[in-house]
């Protein structure tokens, strides 16, 4: 089940974006050269609780940290650990919060750094998947048209989109139907309406789509080693066509 949101509803998951969108601010502040992704943590730990909010996924399914922290090849749910940024790299990290039982979610990929003109532009491509993917969002339109938004703005690019973690629902729960996939067909999938609230989270590759577990039962990584990135907002259905809660 899809669930439509109160507007008192959506307001709570917009406080709990708020928190996350500024702890990606103060992220992004802090990523350079030399600093631990484990100090990252603690920081965006502190700041959220700090807000009156908890951190969204930790301990949520077993993650121990506050943030997924995926430097390089990582995809996404990278740990933190004392592995201290270099220059040249890109990371991503993706936060949650849960504040007056609501969730909000956001992830952003930063440059270490100056970082190659290529990841620079993956960077870029990832952030305009994501906004193709906005753009479909209004009602009448369904889950397939951002989908295929998405999937062909990276692939005209050459890059590869991951097939195995999708976007979602979000809500009471951090992940809520429907899922919503990079790939697809257009006019496909969940009709969208007013009152939805969606995490569209592109996670792009700059080579194979193909990606695996490290041991570690959570990084996920791509298969050849390149780099990918991710971008993602929480935002709403309106009336004509969507707002976003993590900006
Ligand atoms: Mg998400």
């Amino acid at each position: 089940m899809i669930h439509i949101r109160s507007a008192g509803e959506v307001e709570k998951i917009s406080q709990a974006c708020q928190i996350v969108r500024d702890t990606l601010f103060l992220m992004e502040e802090m990523v350079e050269p030399g600093v631990s992704t484990l100090e990252l943590d603690r920081e965006a730990e502190k700041f959220i609780r700090s807000k009156g909010a908890e951190p969204g996924f930790k301990g949520l399914y077993g993650f121990p940290a506050t943030l997924c922290i995926s430097i390089e090849d990582e995809v996404v749910h990278g740990i933190p650990t004392d592995r201290k940024l270099t220059e040249g790299e890109i990371v991503s990290i993706d936060v949650g919060s849960y504040i007056h039982g609501f969730y909000g979610d956001h992830a952003k990929s930063f440059a270490v750094g100056s970082v190659s003109t290529e990841k620079k532009e993956l960077m870029e491509v990832t952030k305009a998947c994501l906004d193709a993917g906005i753009q479909q969002v209004k009602p009448g339109n369904r889950i397939g048209d951002i989908s295929a938004a998405v999937q062909s703005k990276a692939e005209s690019h050459g890059y590869g989109v991951v097939r195995e973690l999708v976007g979602h629902g979000i809500g009471t729960k951090l992940h809520e139907e429907p899922q919503i996939p990079n790939f697809g067909e257009a006019g496909k999938g969940p009709k969208i309406q007013a009152g939805m609230c969606f995490a569209i989270e592109p996670m792009i590759n700059m080579g194979t789509p193909d990606v695996f577990t490290k041991k570690d039962g959570w990084t996920v990584c791509t298969n050849d080693g390149k780099p990918s990135a991710h971008f993602e907002h929480t935002i709403t259905v309106t009336e004509t066509g969507s707002r976003i809660l993590t900006i």
